[in-house]
C-alpha cells in the first residue's frame, strides 16, 4: 500500500525520524487501532493517532457528552452536549485528517461484544474508567495475542503500562484484584491529556517498531510535583489469565 503524494507531505516530519521512514508510515496506514473509551484519555489519544496517520481508527463508547465532561474530553465541545461521544470525536478527527478511516461504534463494551470489537485490531488502547471492562479487554487481548496500552488517572496522578501478551505481565498479573473505584472521582483535565498522549506514543511505537515499550513496567505520573517514575512489574507465573502463554 503506497503512500499518496499528500500523505508523503503530511507525514514528512515524522518520517524523518530514524527508523520510521515510508515503511513505518505504511505500517501505520495499514494498522487498525481500537480506542475503547472516548473520554479524557481517548480524546487526546485518538486525535494524535489520527494526526500520525493510523489508517483505521475505531472509536468505541456508550455515552453522550455532558457539561461536566468538557474540562478534559477535548473532542466534545459545547455544541456537542447530548450527542454521542463517538460521533463528535469522529467529526473532529475527520476534519483533521480525511485520509484515514474512522469508525464510530456507540455501544457498551461487555462480555458479549468484546471479541468482535477487538477482532483484527493491531493494538487496543484502553481508555476506560473502570476495571471491570479493563479486565475484559485484558482477557480478550491475551486470548487473541493483541497488544494493548493501559492508562488510568485520578486527580493529578496517572499510571500507564503496555501489555504485549506472552512478552510480559498481563493486567491481571499487575492487578490481581480490582483497585477501589469511585463513580465521579476528581480529575484535573490535563492529567488524562498527558496520559492519553503517552498512550498514543506507545501505540505508534508498537506499530512502527521503534523504541522500548513499557512492557513489564508501570509508569506513574504525578502532575503536582511533576514527576515520572517507572517501576518494574513481574509476570505472575500462576496468573489465571496469561499462565497458558508461558
Ligand atoms: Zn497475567
Amino acid at each position: 500500500m503506497d503512500l499518496s503524494v499528500s500523505e508523503k507531505e503530511r507525514y514528512d516530519r515524522q518520517m524523518r525520524i530514524s527508523g520510521w521512514g515510508e515503511e513505518g508510515q505504511r505500517k501505520l496506514k495499514q494498522s487498525k487501532v481500537v480506542v475503547m473509551g472516548m473520554g479524557g484519555l481517548g480524546c487526546p489519544a485518538s486525535i494524535y493517532l489520527a494526526a500520525a496517520g493510523v489508517g483505521n481508527l475505531i472509536l468505541v463508547d456508550k455515552e453522550s457528552s455532558e457539561l461536566s465532561n468538557l474540562n478534559r474530553q477535548i473532542l466534545h465541545w459545547q455544541k456537542d452536549l447530548g450527542r454521542p461521544k463517538v460521533l463528535s470525536a469522529k467529526e473532529k478527527i475527520e476534519e483533521l485528517n480525511s485520509e484515514i478511516n474512522v469508525e464510530a461504534i456507540k455501544t457498551e463494551i461487555n462480555e458479549k461484544n468484546i471479541e468482535e470489537l477487538a477482532s483484527g485490531a493491531t493494538v487496543i488502547l484502553d481508555a476506560m474508567d473502570n476495571f471491570k471492562v479493563r479486565f475484559l479487554i485484558n482477557r480478550v487481548c491475551v486470548e487473541k495475542v493483541i497488544p494493548f496500552v493501559h492508562a488510568g488517572i485520578y486527580g493529578f496522578q496517572g499510571q500507564m503500562t503496555t501489555i504485549v501478551p506472552g512478552k510480559g505481565p498481563c493486567l491481571r498479573c499487575i492487578f490481581p484484584q480490582s483497585p477501589p473505584e469511585a463513580e465521579r472521582f476528581p480529575v484535573a483535565g490535563v492529567t488524562p491529556g498527558v496520559l492519553g498522549v503517552l498512550q498514543a506514543m506507545e501505540v505508534i511505537k508498537l506499530i512502527v517498531g521503534l523504541g522500548e515499550p513499557l512492557i513489564g513496567k508501570i509508569l506513574f505520573f504525578d502532575g503536582e510535583d511533576m514527576t515520572f517514575i517507572t517501576c518494574e512489574v513481574p509476570r505472575n507465573p500462576d496468573c489465571t489469565i496469561c499462565k497458558k502463554l508461558v
